[in-house]
């Protein structure tokens, strides 16, 4: 007999959205984090504490590719609400064309087997767990929306409004960029969010952003049917008979053996990979692993010397009109952003590999805008997640490059120049930003060729569905977690109706924007070990 009808391993957004979403069905739910809760206090908002100690970061080594760097020191964080407690929360739909087959410079992006249309009322729902804030209409690549955006956009502050003016004068189509963050734009004494300038990428003291902790973790909790387990990995699939009949792991250093009707694996796509690999299973047709993507990413700090930057919450303009390319290049191009406003701490990191003191991090915190860039790169299945048997291998060479810098140096040339920035820093992320890991565990109709079926089943098992970013064949240009979590709710939708039995289809009114958040949550059916500052993760894959 099964110790749960479901148990959940991993709790970021893929595993998160799974239990908030199967919260209310009465089954008893078990979710499995590897990690600790990210504690609220002061350091969480100490630049000095996150960029120049690695704040809060797992310690976690990997192995590097073939013909590269031996070890990989990746930025990840393995917490309740997995890597969305650090992230930017900027959540925006993948464009329609995403779904099918795109032709790139450096390659093809493959399409989906599903499409937009099937996404978009799963989008509407994440769109409301999350609280996403945006004005419907202003940018033209989005696809159709069958309601509005459940919050009004943030406002653009002083240097940045007169950024999109320029852009506007420039003949393009800023937009406000959609935030996940609990904040009453009107009437702002009613939600916590204080909009402040430690947000990307911090953790939220006031857990006031919508991460997969606040958002879906804790109010899934408060089913008493739901349980957590903190400290607790899970190192082995057992399959028997087609099936899944127990995992193995550790809690707290202790050996575990549990077992459950349906399990969700959920542990980030990286994770999820080498879980699968050193469990051998669901991988019939040998591509669990590979594909791997992460997108291709550069920063741009441009400075105009003399007109500074002051701005408190800077991350709210975007320009997706180089989407799909541009008059001189027939191509997708990606996607422009901006980051939080960069203290000099982070700068000094980003731009360590330029000539970089205090003083003239300070000198660029003081003038400089952030862009952001954020191009496709494509599935190669010589990209992929290895299981050495002690250690995970990252086997990734990056790939569709040439037009991500042409877009750089267009963007520069063309309007940042023109909008008046006279100094331009760079830096194009690298290997140990996973931040966008995806693909190694991807759905398909054919079971020769993909890990997964449509709803996200295990082609091999009858009771092992994985929900985190493993299941995207590609990603578009966009930032994924909002499509991770329509997906998981997609998933969820079919398990309520096809393994519980359930008439009834899921929609946004299930997904109330005014769920509680902190000492509303206090009291939820947690069972954790409480957090001490050594608390070091060091155990982690
Ligand atoms: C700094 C930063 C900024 C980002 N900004 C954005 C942004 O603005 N917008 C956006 O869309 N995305 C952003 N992202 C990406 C976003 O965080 C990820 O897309 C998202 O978290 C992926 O969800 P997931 O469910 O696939 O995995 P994760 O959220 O990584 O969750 C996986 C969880 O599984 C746990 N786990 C792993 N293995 C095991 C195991 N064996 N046993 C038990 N538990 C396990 C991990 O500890 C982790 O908590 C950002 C990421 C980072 C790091
Ligand atoms: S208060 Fe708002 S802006 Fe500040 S970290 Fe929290 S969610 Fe982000």
């Amino acid at each position: 007999m099964s110790n749960y009808d479901v148990i959940i391993i991993g709790s970021g957004a893929g595993g998160g959205t799974m239990a908030y979403t199967l919260a209310d069905t009465g089954k008893k739910i078990l979710i499995l984090e590897q990690g600790s809760f990210l504690p609220r206090e002061k350091r969480n908002w100490d630049p000095h504490f996150i960029f120049g100690e690695d704040g809060y970061k797992a310690k976690v080594e990997w192995i590097g590719p073939d013909d590269g760097q031996d070890v990989v020191k990746p930025i990840v964080y393995h917490r309740v609400g997995g890597n969305t407690k650090m992230y930017g929360a900027l959540l925006h739909r993948q464009r329609p064309e995403d779904f099918t087959e795109q032709k790139h410079k450096g390659g093809i992006s493959p399409g989906w087997c599903v499409g937009y249309d099937e996404f978009e009322p799963y989008y509407m729902m994440a769109e409301h767990v999350m609280k996403i804030h945006g004005n419907a209409g202003e940018d033209k690549t989005a696809g159709h929306r069958s309601g509005p955006y459940p919050f009004k956009a943030f406002p653009h502050e002083g240097r940045i409004a007169e950024c999109v003016q320029q852009l506007k004068d420039l003949g393009l189509n800023p937009h406000h960029s959609n935030l996940a963050l609990n904040r009453d734009i009107d009437e702002p004494w009613k939600r916590p969010c204080i909009a402040c300038n430690t947000c990307d990428p911090f953790p939220c003291m006031l857990h006031a952003k919508s991460d997969a902790e606040t958002a879906m973790v804790r109010p899934a909790l408060k089913h008493k049917n739901v349980s957590l387990w903190t400290n607790t990995r899970i190192d082995q699939l057992v399959e028997e008979g087609g099936k899944i009949t127990r995992l193995e792991g550790e809690r707290d250093g202790e050996k575990i053996s549990l077992s459950a009707d349906l399990i969700i694996v959920s542990c980030g796509a990286i994770n999820t990979a080498a879980l699968l690999l050193k469990s051998r299973v669901a991988n019939s047709s040998d591509q669990v692993g590979r594909n791997f993507t992460k997108h291709n990413q550069s920063g741009i700090s441009a400075i105009d010397p003399r007109n500074p930057n002051d701005v408190v919450f800077q991350k709210t303009l975007g320009c997706h009109d180089f989407y799909h390319g541009s008059p001189e290049h027939p191509y997708p191009l990606g996607t422009i952003q901006l980051t939080g406003k960069a203290h000099w701490t982070r700068i000094m990191g980003d731009y360590g590999h330029l000539d970089m003191d205090e003083t003239r991090a300070r000198f660029v915190q003081k003038y400089a805008v952030d862009f952001w860039f954020t191009s496709e790169d494509l599935p190669d299945p010589r990209n992929r997640i290895e299981w050495t048997g002690k250690q995970i291998k990252l086997n990734y060479r990056p790939n569709n490059r040439e037009s991500h810098f042409e877009f750089l140096d267009y963007f520069q040339q063309n309007y940042l120049e023109k909008m008046g920035f006279t100094e331009f820093l760079r830096s194009t992320k690298e290997l140990e930003f996973t931040w966008h890991q995806a693909g190694t565990a991807q759905f398909g109709t054919d079971r020769k060729t993909s890990v997964l079926d449509p709803n996200c089943k295990a082609w091999d098992l009858d009771n092992l569905y994985v929900v985190d970013a493993s299941f995207q064949p590609s990603q578009g240009a966009t930032n994924p977690t909002l499509t991770i979590i329509a997906n998981a709710i997609r998933v969820a939708d079919h398990l309520r109706k096809d393994w519980f039995g359930e008439g009834k289809s899921l929609s946004t009114e299930d997904y109330p924007l005014s769920d509680g958040y902190m000492a509303d949550n206090a009291g939820a059916n947690l069972s954790v070990h409480s957090y001490t500052s050594d608390d070091d993760d060091s155990w982690g894959a």
